[in-house]
């Protein structure tokens, strides 16, 4: 079933231009900002231009023009970063369940300290 997307949330209000963000990186398809409450040293969110709700409804209906351009920005924001250095962690929260807060799609990157191991 596909999901509603609400344009009201703060994702797609950092897009239009109507609160601000302190941007990394843009490109035709995606938009880099770092994350309001870092959980990491370095902590990256990267996002879509399109209204997705979250990876289920990106992979259900994004090109295939926006779904490389997507991954190809988070590889590039990596390395303006210096994230490919010691390594980083991408991470996107999906539905309740995984307590995924912004109903826009979005993928951490974390970095810039030894993240531990990662358990479920
Ligand atoms: P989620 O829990 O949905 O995976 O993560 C949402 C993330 O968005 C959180 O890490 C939170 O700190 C971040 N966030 C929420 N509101 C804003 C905002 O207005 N600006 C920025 N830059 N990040 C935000």
């Amino acid at each position: 079933m596909a999901k509603t997307y609400d344009d009201g949330n703060v994702f797609a209000r950092i897009l239009r231009g109507e609160i601000p963000c302190r941007k990394v990186h843009e490109t035709e398809h995606a938009l880099a900002f770092h994350d309001i409450e870092p959980q990491t040293p370095t902590h990256v969110l990267v996002i879509p231009k399109g209204a997705y709700v979250d990876m289920d409804d990106f992979t259900a209906r994004a090109s295939e023009a926006e779904i490389a351009g997507l991954f190809r920005a988070v590889g590039d924001v990596a390395r303006m970063v210096g994230a490919d250095g010691p390594g980083y962690r991408i991470l996107s929260n999906c539905g309740e369940a995984a307590h995924q807060e912004v109903a826009h799609l979005h993928i951490h990157l974390f970095a810039g300290r030894d993240l531990g191991r990662m358990i479920g």
